[in-house]
């Protein structure tokens, strides 16, 4: 990770989802994001199987989601680990517990079809969980393409306040780049970039004078927007009759983080336009593992607990996924508090009996980093657990803990 600007480096983290109706380009979305971030130097493409979060063959096989894996990637001094959560409605409980582990979410949606079944199903359940999310209108490039349907449709179905933060600039086919309306600059993106080794430039510049008055149009009904939902903004825009920059954006980011509002990008992740600042919004609008409610279990005595992002608090951390691998069984693990060290003794508080910490590792989409320590708020995998299913709690065996009722084992999922 670059150089982190912050005092406690857990306000440098970010675990997301990329939540959506399949069809939809999460995994496209997803592999851009690995992309520009430098995880991955080729761009897997969809149709040709190599996309990297999708491991398995029967998935490529069936071009689906279907086991969530979790990545790690860096942008601008932050590290985005990035949980893959299926689509497919047929695998409710995986995205339901994805939905338990990440702190903040994209939803993805085409810009043509609007909101889908699927999209409303997935956005219900992030609700029940009280993730807070930014919504990435995709494929602005494809016929029919309209932000604005997209936006109404997101609206009327799904019922949040849209705040929407950037224009497009040309349409369907000509859809070259957006207005940051926050910042009121320009984004373009040139390069042919459906070609895997031709990546997409991004450029910046001033507003464009012939979308100069669409853009502050539409600057103006953020700004309305915010204000109506934001007592602070409201205060500012009263007095000024706008809204400076920092302000908006305090505003779309405590709007963002209680649900009130949802920020609205867009772009065509199959042509990488809009991936970049779908990331920095991500960091500016998304919580950090320290801005989320404390984690809350039911300890052994029968009474709650709540533990929060503390690496000295004792070890509770919730095992979301456990794949067999070339690399050993591999445990994905979300610590809510303590830290783990290799070679730690743990107690697994759902099968009741101890485990010990084999090496740990950052997810990579092209190799895994082994890890000395991890702690509270991370996501690493774990090799060497025997016992640990989807769905178990680690703790400390000091301070037993169980963060999910036992529901039905998962199966471990062998993976290439
Ligand atoms: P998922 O099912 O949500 O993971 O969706 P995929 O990422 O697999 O994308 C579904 C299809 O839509 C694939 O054929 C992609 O190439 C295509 N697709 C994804 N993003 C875009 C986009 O921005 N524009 C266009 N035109 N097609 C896209």
């Amino acid at each position: 990770m670059r150089n982190l600007r912050h005092a406690n480096p857990l306000a440098a983290v970010r675990n997301l989802g990329i939540l959506a109706h399949v069809d939809a380009g999460k995994t496209t979305v997803t592999e851009r994001i690995l992309y520009a971030t430098g995880t991955t130097r080729k761009r897997g493409e969809v149709h040709d199987g190599t996309t990297v979060t999708d491991f398995d063959p029967q998935e490529r096989d069936r071009g689906i989601t279907i086991f969530a894996a979790a990545v790690s990637c860096a942008w601008d001094g932050h590290r985005i680990n990035l949980i893959d959560t299926p689509g497919h409605v047929d695998f409710a409980d995986e995205v339901e517990r994805s939905l338990r582990v990440l702190d903040g979410a994209v939803a993805v949606f085409d810009a043509v079809a609007g909101v889908e079944p699927q999209s409303e199903s997935v956005w219900r359940q992030a609700d029940r969980h009280g993730v807070p999310r930014i919504a990435f209108v995709n494929k602005m490039d494809r016929a029919g393409a309209e932000l604005d349907a997209a936006v109404a449709s997101i609206r009327e179905r799904l019922h949040p306040v849209p705040l929407v933060v950037q224009s497009p600039i040309g349409a369907e086919d000509a859809f070259t780049g957006v207005v940051d309306l926050v910042r009121l600059r320009a984004l373009t993106w040139t390069g042919d970039d459906t070609d895997d080794d031709t990546a997409a430039a991004a450029h910046e510049g001033p507003v464009p004078d012939d979308l100069r008055e669409e853009a502050n149009r539409r600057r103006r009904l953020l700004e309305e927007a915010v204000s109506e939902l934001h007592p602070a903004a409201l205060e500012e825009f009263c007095a000024a009759g706008s809204l400076g920059a920092g302000t908006l954006t305090a505003a779309l980011r405590d709007l963002t983080r209680s649900g009130e509002g949802v920020v609205v990008l867009c772009g065509s992740a199959y042509r990488n336009r809009g991936v970049e600042p779908l990331l920095d919004a991500v960091l500016a609008y998304l919580p950090s593992p320290l801005d989320v409610p404390p984690v809350r279990g039911t300890h052994d005595d029968g009474g709650e607990r709540e533990r929060a992002a503390d690496p000295e608090a004792p070890l509770a951390a919730l095992a979301f996924k456990v794949n067999a691998t070339a690399t050993g069984r591999l445990t994905y693990l979300r610590l809510y508090s303590g830290t783990i060290e290799k070679g730690d003794t743990v107690w697994d508080a759902t099968a009741r009996r101890t485990e010990r910490i084999g090496r740990i590792l950052r997810v990579r989409a092209d190799r895994h980093a082994p890890l000395d320590r991890a702690v509270a708020g991370d996501i690493v995998a774990v090799v060497g657990l025997k016992s640990a299913r989807a769905g178990s709690t680690l703790c400390a065996p000091s301070a037993p803990l169980v963060l999910e009722p036992p529901g039905v084992a998962e199966p471990v999922v062998s993976v290439a």
